[in-house]
Order: structure tokens, then C-alpha cells, then sequence
């Protein structure tokens, strides 16, 4: 049977990170795959993981399963940082969080869950947005449409077109929105901005779907929830798929949470048996390292305190390295206004480079860069820049 098997195609992004790896020149610069690096081109452990991963050591009583939905402290650990510890969505049990392995295990038992009790719901995704978003959904057999989000001529949000979309999209379809630090473009809504969208979900009958994966790398840990909190009236339903690969460096460990906020704690508690039947069926329950990491560092005063500082530092990493970048296309005479870059928020800038000019950094310069055009700041080092600046700066003359 596996002869008439015809070979897939690779994922376009961490397809990338493979011919990087196989790239023998020394300088070669990895601006593909979204992970956070440091000054040193590293992927840290986070010293709060690495304070929990030993306490865990010592103190871990049972390896046996979790249930279906993991563990309840998880679960209400996760509600506090997204809603706010003292939320009334958290203190009245209308929303029910089930632990996901990542945030691409969130979207997927979100899309099983859709298609189980949905059957005629749609999703929309902005355009563009990540890759595996529709890829997601697809595999659940979730139909997926677009609606306007980026305004190439600005380099900014196309706010009128996208208000303009949304207002056509039939109640009880899903609107899938990036909570913040939006993947690939890195330009989110102001705060008027989600008030007006979360208005317009509401009076066109829409669910909103908030994917919820950089917590912390916009503006602030709380600051960074203001959008999704945009949408939580009393009563008001909604659904957030939350990952910590990135906020605590967890990438392989697979955290993630499926939020499902609903009108009520009846509610919740049906909702919620039908998320265990999605799960049950697809993985059975989840993996619990990474979770119990989360857990250890969110509810102990002082790790939570010290992750706080950590996640400002990664921020602020990216942030200079944007500022940076900026400064040095401008030395080398790079044309055109490239201040945009600074404006973007999160581990993500929509460069505007096109198809062939991120061909002949990869082919020429050994700088490894999305086919959108979209670079990873965080793969910014203040030793690489420079010549970046520079490469950067020769294909766009
Ligand atoms: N949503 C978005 C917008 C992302 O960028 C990512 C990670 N690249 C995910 C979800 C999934 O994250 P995880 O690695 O936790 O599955």
C-alpha cells in the first residue's frame, strides 16, 4: 500500500529551519520559525522552569494520568492570567479551560468541538494570518473564509475594510481573532479598535475565537489581555486558545489551554462534557510536565514575580533589536521608511519583502526568511544586524 503513497510537501516554515541547519556558511542567520532567542542566538530555559522543573523533582507524588481536561488548578491558574484573578468569569464557573498539548492542540479540539455541535458554523481568519490556522481546520473539516486585516500600502491594520467584512459574516459563525502581538503582520488593533470589533461580533450574533499564544510579548502580561478582555461581558460568550510555548519557553513541552466562556455554569458544565468527548477521542488527556511548570511558577508569589521580569526582558529584547534594525537600514541607505518595523508588536515583522528578494537573501547572503517576507525579530542578535542591515539593504537597491 505504501508505494502509492506520493510525498507531502514540507511545511513551508520549519522546512526553512532544515535547510538553515544544512547551510555550512558560519554567518547564515535564521529568521524563519517563531522562537525566541536571546542576544546569543539561544533558546533559554527560563530560570523560573528551571526553579519549578526541581521542585517538581522533588516533590512530584504521581506520574499517573490527568483527566480528560487536565487538571483543575491548571485550568483556573490559566483563567486568572488571561481574565484577571478576581474576574467574574473566573469567580462564577461560567467558562470551562480544558489543558491542551500548545496552542496548536487548543485550535484543533476547538475545531473538533465546532464540528461536532456546529456542523454548519464557519471560521474566519484574517488575511493573512498564521499558516496552520487554516491547515487546522481543514483537517477537522471546519470550513474556513477571510476577512481584511492588512493594509500593504500602510503597513498598518486595514481597520475600515475589516469592520466592513465582519459586519457580513451570518450569526453563529466563529471569528478567529490574534489576542495580540498578531502572527504574521505584528499590528494589532488600539484599544478603541477592539471595542468597536467586539460591537460588531456582538451585533451580528458572531462567536468570537481569540488565539491567545504571546501573552507578554506586546506591551505587558496584563496589558496584552485587554483585547480579548474587550469581549467579556457578563454573560457574553467566547472561546480562547492560549499557548505558553513562547511567554514561558515551553516550546517542546506542549502547554496550551481551550478556554470556552459561557453564558452560564450550566452551560459550562455541558460544554464542557463535550470537550472531554473531542478529547477523549483525539489524544485522551494531556501531558502534564509543562503544565505542572506553569502551575508551580503562576501560583508562588515569588516565581511569579521573577517570570514577570523574564518575559520583560524577552520583550524588550526584541523590541531594542526592532529599534535597532530600523537604525542600521538607515545607515546603510537602505530605501525607503522602514519605521513601521518599530511600530509592530511582538516576535513578528511583515518586512515587505518580496518572494524573490527573500530568495536571494537565502540564496546569496545565507539569511533565512519566510517566503511572506515575514522575519523573526527575535532572531535579531546586536553581532548579526549589521550585516543584515546590510544584505537587506543590497536587495532592496
Ligand atoms: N497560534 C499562533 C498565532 C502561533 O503563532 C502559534 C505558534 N507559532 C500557535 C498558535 C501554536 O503554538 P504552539 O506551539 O503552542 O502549538
Amino acid at each position: 500500500m505504501f508505494e502509492s503513497v506520493s510525498a507531502a510537501p514540507p511545511d513551508a516554515i520549519l522546512g526553512l529551519t532544515d535547510a538553515y541547519k544544512a547551510d555550512p556558511n558560519p554567518d547564515k542567520i535564521n529568521l524563519g520559525v517563531g522562537v525566541y532567542q536571546d542576544a546569543s542566538g539561544k533558546t533559554p530555559v527560563l530560570g523560573t522552569v528551571r526553579e519549578a522543573a526541581s521542585r517538581l523533582a522533588k516533590d512530584l507524588a504521581s506520574k499517573s494520568y490527568l483527566p480528560i481536561t487536565g487538571s483543575a488548578e491548571y485550568g483556573e491558574a490559566v483563567q486568572k492570567l488571561m481574565f484577571g484573578v478576581e474576574d467574574e468569569i473566573v469567580r462564577s464557573r461560567r467558562a470551562v479551560t480544558a489543558h491542551t498539548p500548545g496552542g496548536t492542540g487548543a485550535l484543533r479540539v476547538t475545531a473538533d468541538f465546532l464540528k461536532q455541535n456546529f456542523e454548519d458554523a464557519t471560521v474566519w481568519l484574517s488575511q493573512p494570518t498564521w499558516a496552520n490556522h487554516p491547515a487546522v481546520f481543514a483537517a477537522a473539516g471546519v470550513p474556513t473564509k477571510i476577512y481584511s486585516y492588512f493594509d500593504k500600502a500602510a503597513n498598518g491594520l486595514a481597520f475600515d475594510k475589516m469592520i466592513a467584512d465582519l459586519k457580513k459574516i451570518p450569526s453563529g459563525d466563529v471569528v478567529l481573532l490574534h489576542g495580540c502581538c498578531h502572527n504574521p503582520t505584528g499590528i494589532d488593533p488600539t484599544p478603541e479598535q477592539w471595542k468597536q470589533i467586539a460591537e460588531t461580533l456582538r451585533s451580528m450574533g458572531a462567536m468570537p475565537l481569540i488565539d491567545f499564544a504571546y501573552q507578554g510579548f506586546g506591551e505587558g502580561i496584563q496589558e496584552d489581555a485587554a483585547g480579548l478582555q474587550a469581549f467579556c461581558r457578563p454573560g457574553e460568550e467566547l472561546i480562547v486558545c492560549s499557548s505558553f510555548s513562547k511567554n514561558f519557553g515551553l516550546y517542546r513541552e506542549r502547554v496550551g489551554a481551550a478556554t470556552f466562556v459561557t453564558a452560564d455554569q450550566d452551560s459550562a458544565l455541558r460544554v464542557g462534557s463535550q470537550v472531554k468527548r473531542a478529547i477523549r477521542s483525539n489524544y485522551s488527556n494531556p501531558p502534564s510536565h509543562g503544565a505542572e511548570l506553569v502551575v508551580t511558577i503562576l501560583t508562588d508569589h515569588k516565581l511569579r514575580q521573577q517570570w514577570d521580569g523574564e518575559v520583560a526582558e524577552m520583550r524588550d529584547r526584541i523590541n531594542g533589536m526592532r529599534k535597532l534594525l530600523v537604525e542600521k537600514l538607515a545607515e546603510h541607505g537602505a530605501p525607503g521608511d522602514h519605521s513601521f518595523i518599530q511600530q509592530q508588536r511582538g516576535m513578528f515583522s511583515f518586512s515587505g519583502l518580496t518572494p524573490e528578494q527573500v530568495e536571494r537573501l537565502k540564496h546569496d547572503y545565507a539569511i533565512y526568511i519566510v517566503g511572506s517576507g515575514r522575519i523573526n525579530v527575535a532572531g535579531i542578535t546586536p553581532q548579526n544586524v549589521d550585516r543584515l542591515a546590510h544584505s537587506i539593504t543590497d536587495v532592496l537597491k
